[in-house]
């Protein structure tokens, strides 16, 4: 081989090593410079002509950047199209090719995945897509209201609930501010509209696309094309009102999946239509895909006829608003190519955490709950009491009784998801064991349905029940707690969230899987951090998704297997047992057990304080307790147990982390 044919396959070779290098899990940018500094000086690898170290880095960092990434022009809709916006994204069905190449891990997920269901046109699998904005960006740099961002993410229903309920199952290919999303003509639907293309119908995309030609992965030295349908579009109210230019919660419509449900006070005579008060599930007419774009094809006219001068501004606004929807011509609904493929009203998920939970249903329960009884004072002196949480909550509760309940003084909770769940069930035990005021008793009995909502809809996701029999109980909770709500607050006005309920045991039957926003909340804490060190500058969207994307490799290129259950942190080998390996934490899909934590059989017999977590053989999870022996129940959802100091192996697919606990007299009282 002639020398410079010779050097030149060389310096490829390093680059691919450089490359693997870049995402390799514990070595910073700097610590990496260093080491090819040191090895340039011994091995004399100093041919790497004219490129200094910190090119070649950074040259192989962004190399998959190139890979991926695409380009799709907005323009202003304020200056008339003469300026646009240039957004960089990652093609979808490229990122999913390359993470699969990449990322041994991934591979495993797929591969395990196409063995069980094999994809095909006919069968193709189920694609959820879920979106929502954070709020990131370098705080003393950026203007306050340009902090907000607004990210795309995908996963499959095929990949199974282990893969969805953690962030390593997603794959997050957009990012974009939400100042210029407002700006750009058609705002986030016509983004949206673009990335669906792509990643439907393969518009621009050299890897297919996956409704349509299939997008082809190697798994296992064997190609395998990746067909799927959009089988759920998730985000909350707020999302799906940007995505379709819906009117929301406040519209004269306010529910995306009935067609007859209006708002409260409507002004129109029953019949035909309801307000979101009713109860009676059977008068819901359900929104059908046709119905939908011919409402859309009656706005365009009105549109037209409007610009045309044929109808006035009033009359035209009154159309808008009698569809609840706004006209948008370049808004994904408007595509009726890509709507060929999107049963929209059926593929929507209302996420049940902000139906229920952030300023939904077990909130207002609670704000009136505590209006009502005037309990709440002592309420905070019963949380003082001496309860202890598991690690992962103790933070949370903390954090909601020392700021959000002290500043406001008043009763109205302002917590967000994952804060309201770590504490639904002391509340509700308060309420069941303190509260015993006859007169107190519609009050409470609406707050505990809502909560047991919360314990069915966990369970399913947590797989400790069926979705079959998870789903049959919810729909008999969800009627009764919106019943019991009206019968208990007569005064309060029914937001439309009350009304989202009644959706919630269909959604779930629909999809068979919880898809909730649980996992975007996490999968945010990555890309908010990334974006607090960017400068506010043009090329924000690139950099944040090269970061995350960079992030989100280094990691599941270090990761054994995205199925396994994982212990944390540092680890040790049992005493004289070297196939056995401690650790303080370990995560079973999506949940996290920590020594210290109290944790009981799903019979609740017997109950224990954690006092390590252990692999054995390198795939059996099991967790050491210090048991706790049963003694009495105490009320519907707490029992009292007596501390032994007998250790005892437990599998971990068997226990569950109790809510709180107290020591009460060399006893345990524990709420579940
Ligand atoms: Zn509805």
């Amino acid at each position: 081989m002639p020398p410079r044919k010779c050097r030149k396959l060389a310096q490829q070779k390093a680059e691919v090593v450089l490359q693997d290098l870049v995402y390799s899990n514990g070595l910073t940018m700097q610590g990496l410079k260093r080491v090819v500094e040191k090895l340039k000086a011994t091995d004399g690898l100093d041919d790497v002509e004219g490129i200094s170290i910190k090119h070649s880095i950074e040259r192989a960092a962004s190399s998959i950047m190139q890979r991926i990434s695409v380009t799709d022009t907005f323009e202003y809709a304020s200056d008339g199209g003469k300026c646009a916006f240039a957004l960089v994204s990652a093609d979808p069905n490229a990122l999913l090719v390359i993470m699969v190449e990449e990322a041994p891990c991934v591979a495993e997920l797929y591969e395990n995945a196409c063995r069980e269901h094999p994809p095909s046109q006919e069968r193709p699998w189920s694609l959820v897509v879920c979106w929502d904005e954070f709020t990131g960006g370098n705080i003393l740099r950026v203007h306050p209201n340009r902090k907000k961002v607004m990210s795309i993410y995908f996963s499959f229903l095929e990949l199974g609930n282990a893969a969805l309920t953690t962030v390593y199952g997603w794959h997050g290919p957009l990012h974009i501010r939400s100042h210029e999303l407002k700006r750009i003509q058609g705002g986030f639907s016509a983004v949206l509209r673009r990335y669906l293309r792509r990643q439907l119908l393969g518009d621009g995309s050299s890897h297919g696309g996956l409704a349509t030609s299939g997008v082809p992965l190697t798994l296992a030295g064997r190609i395998v094309a990746i067909f799927a349908r959009l089988a759920v579009m998730s985000s909350d109210g707020e999302g799906h009102a940007l995505s379709c230019d819906w009117r929301g919660a406040s519209g004269f419509k306010p529910c995306l999946h009935c067609d007859n449900v209006l708002k409260r006070d409507s002004g129109i005579a029953p019949g035909e239509f309801v307000e979101v008060t009713c109860t009676d599930v059977t008068r819901f007419r359900k929104r059908s895909r046709g119905g939908l774009l011919a409402e859309h094809r009656l706005l365009s006219d009105a549109h037209r006829a409007r610009s045309a001068g044929r109808i006035r501004q009033a009359e035209y606004d009154r159309i808008e608003k009698a569809m609840s929807f706004n006209f948008n011509p370049h808004g994904f609904l408007a595509d009726s190519e890509l709507m060929q493929y999107i049963d929209f009203p059926e593929i929507v998920n209302l996420d049940w955490c902000h139906t229920i939970l952030q300023d939904g249903v077990l909130a207002m329960n609670c704000t009136e709950f505590f209006a009502a009884s005037d309990k709440w004072q002592a309420f905070c002196t019963y949380i003082n009491e001496g309860w202890r949480w598991s690690g992962a909550l103790e933070r949370k509760v903390t954090y909601i009784f020392d700021s959000v309940f002290k500043e406001a003084g008043t009763a109205k909770l302002k917590c967000s998801c994952s804060e309201l769940l770590s504490f639904y069930a002391i509340l509700r035990h308060f309420v069941e064991t303190e509260c015993n005021d006859p007169a107190l008793e519609p009050q409470r009995q609406a707050l505990i349905s809502v909560c047991e909502m919360v314990d069915v809809i966990q369970a399913i996701k947590k797989q400790k029940l069926s979705c079959d029999e998870g789903v049959e109980s919810l729909k008999r909770l969800e009627g009764e707690t919106l019943k019991l709500f009206i019968k208990a607050y007569p005064d309060a006005r029914l937001k439309p969230k009350c009304h989202w309920l009644l959706h919630m045991a269909s959604q779930i039957a629909l999809f068979r899987a919880v898809v909730d926003q649980f996992v975007v909340e996490r999968l945010h804490h990555a890309a908010k951090a990334a974006s607090q060190k960017l400068p506010p500058q043009p090329r924000f969207e690139t950099t944040l998704l090269n970061a995350t994307l960079t992030r989100s490799l280094t990691s599941l290129k270090a990761m054994p297997s995205i199925r396994a259950t994982s212990l944390c942190g540092k680890t040790a080998h049992w005493p004289n047992k070297p196939g056995t390996l401690l650790a303080r934490r370990l995560q079973f899909e999506g949940c996290e057990f920590c020594v210290g934590d109290v944790v009981f059989s799903r019979d609740r017999s017997f109950c224990g304080e954690i006092a390590a977590c252990c692999c054995s053989d390198g795939d059996k999870f099991f967790i050491v307790i210090e048991l706790w022996e049963f003694t009495r129940h105490a009320s519907m959802h707490s029992a009292v147990y007596r501390p032994s100091a007998i250790l005892r192996g437990v599998g971990v697919a068997d226990i569950e982390l109790a809510a709180a606990w107290i020591f009460l007299g060399g006893h345990a009282k524990v709420v579940w």
